[in-house]
């Protein structure tokens, strides 16, 4: 694998490494080299250079979107080997990274290369007089791509895939915790032989790296997907150019079970919905609030299912949840488990490390369920980020729309009701980017993603 920053066209060994593990049995996968201000810098200077001076912004659309596929067939080309590699670095099952991210990644390069043509197209505005107005829609410049550790090379695609295509040069910085896929992007890039600095890949510390990309001049525009306590700092670092910032930031979802909706869609989905990826999604539906004349046979459901969720290594074709990506999630998710029971919300599964000796090198958490939840609790409120949900009563429509928008988040929701009208009357009251109607989490190339409030903008 490779375990070099790819800067300026060359691949780069430092003398510092990172050391990468595999959160299910905490064992090395890679040394891999970190970089200093020295290569951060670098890569900045590169990325401008070869927007300022270099070819990638003036080649034609036609030519530029050669380039795009040449990188999806690198993915696909690669395919096993990277979904490989995504589960040993973070942990997922391997059905999810060959299913899903993976192909997901090379489909998103398809998608922008067959599409992004006809969002830059001229556009002529009517105005009165005798003047002509047009739009005319131009690269950023420089744009620098800061992504988390959940879905590494997808986040790492979606955002990839459209800059480039604008013609834009770009700085990508993945979590320092899974650098492994983005690295193997920078070898697949140099392959498809884009010219030299539109793409540098730095792996680096989140908080050095921001500071000096986010704080440089020579910097355009920062897209950011990760936690809100790293989202302020890099508004705040790059206020000083007054940037153009893409915050994706976190979530507290939810999900309306209507009395009338599909019981068994509604519980099989939810499962998917809460635990998928470890329940570290952005769009986690991490409440779930179920009229009261269904709660006990949906709880009831859902907790029996919940218990027959088979943990274990991602590589492992029988896993259906992995470890969580650090020691510092698993303690996270432990905290605010133990701070709700304290707070008298009840456990209904879960709620702690598995006792498998199997499992014990590895930061598993059981898939858990709480009951009894109060609005007020900062399980019900925050972002855990783990397999926990809490799943509640409501009586009138009218109070699930209330506790849905009852945070200070507003990414995604999700409603169950066989009365596709009025489920889409209710999704209007929902303050969130998305609102799926009996189904959960099919994200469009095609549609926008995005949040409302502390979730983010752009
Ligand atoms: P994180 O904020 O810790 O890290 C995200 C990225 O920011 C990493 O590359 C990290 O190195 C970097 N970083 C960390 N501190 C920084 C700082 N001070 N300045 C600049 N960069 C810094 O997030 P994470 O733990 O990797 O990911 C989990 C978070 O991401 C959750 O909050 C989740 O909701 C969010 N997320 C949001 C979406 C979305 O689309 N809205 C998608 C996936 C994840």
């Amino acid at each position: 694998m490779n375990t070099e920053l790819f800067i300026n066209g060359e691949f780069i060994n430092t003398r510092e490494k990172q050391r990468i593990i595999n959160p299910a049995t905490k064992e090395t996968l890679a040394e891999v080299s970190l970089a200093s201000e020295k290569e951060i810098t670098l890569a900045i200077a590169s990325s401008r250079a070869a927007f300022d001076k270099g070819d990638w912004p003036k080649i034609s659309q036609e030519e530029r979107k050669k380039f795009i596929l040449k990188i999806a067939q690198g993915i696909l080309d690669r395919a096993a080997e990277l979904a490989n590699l995504e589960t040993l670095n973070t942990g997922k099952p391997i059905k999810e990274s060959t299913f899903m991210d993976i192909p997901s990644a090379a489909k998103t390069f398809e998608y922008i290369a067959d599409n992004f043509q006809k969002y830059l197209q001229e556009e002529p505005i009517d105005i009165p007089g005798q003047a002509k107005c047009k739009l005319i829609r131009e690269p950023m410049g420089v744009v620098a791509l800061i992504i988390p550790w959940n879905y590494p090379l997808l986040i790492a695609s979606w955002k990839l895939a459209s800059a480039l295509a604008a013609g834009n040069t770009v700085i990508l910085k993945p979590s320092s915790l899974t650098p492994l896929t983005a690295l193997e992007l920078g070898k697949i890039i140099h392959a498809a032989g884009l010219p030299k600095g539109a793409v540098n890949v730095i792996n680096a510390s989140g908080e050095k790296s921001g500071r000096i990309i986010c704080s440089d001049k020579r910097v355009d525009m920062v897209s950011f997907t990760g936690s809100n306590a790293a989202g302020q700092k890099i508004i705040e670092y790059s206020s000083g150019w007054v940037k153009k910032l893409i915050m994706e930031l976190g979530g507290k979802s939810a999900s309306i079970v209507l009395k009338d909706a599909d019981l068994e869609t509604a519980v099989n989905s939810s499962l998917c919905s809460v635990f998928l990826n470890q329940g570290q999604m952005c769009t986690a539906m991490s409440r779930i609030f179920v009229e009261d004349d269904i709660y006990d046979e949906f709880l009831a459901n859902f907790v029996q299912k919940t218990k027959r969720i088979k943990l274990g290594r991602g590589l492992d074709h029988e896993t259906q949840m992995g470890p969580l990506i650090s020691e510092a999630q698993l303690k996270k998710v432990t905290d605010y488990v133990e701070k709700a029971k304290k707070q008298g919300a009840k456990i209904a599964c879960g709620g702690r490390a598995p006792y498998s000796p199997a499992l014990k090198n590895g930061f598993f958490f059981e898939p858990t369920v709480l009951t009894e939840v109060l609005p007020g609790m900062s399980v019900f409120q925050e972002e855990i980020f783990g397999p926990v949900v809490c799943i509640n009563k409501f009586s009138t429509p009218e109070q699930a729309i209330d506790l849905t928008n009852s945070t200070d988040f507003g990414l995604a929701a999700c409603i169950w009701s066989k009365d596709k009208k009025s489920a889409e009357d209710l999704a209007q009251k929902i303050n969130c980017g998305t609102v799926w109607i009996n189904t959960y989490g099919m994200f469009y190339n095609e549609a926008p993603y995005g949040g409302f409030k502390q979730s983010g903008f752009g």
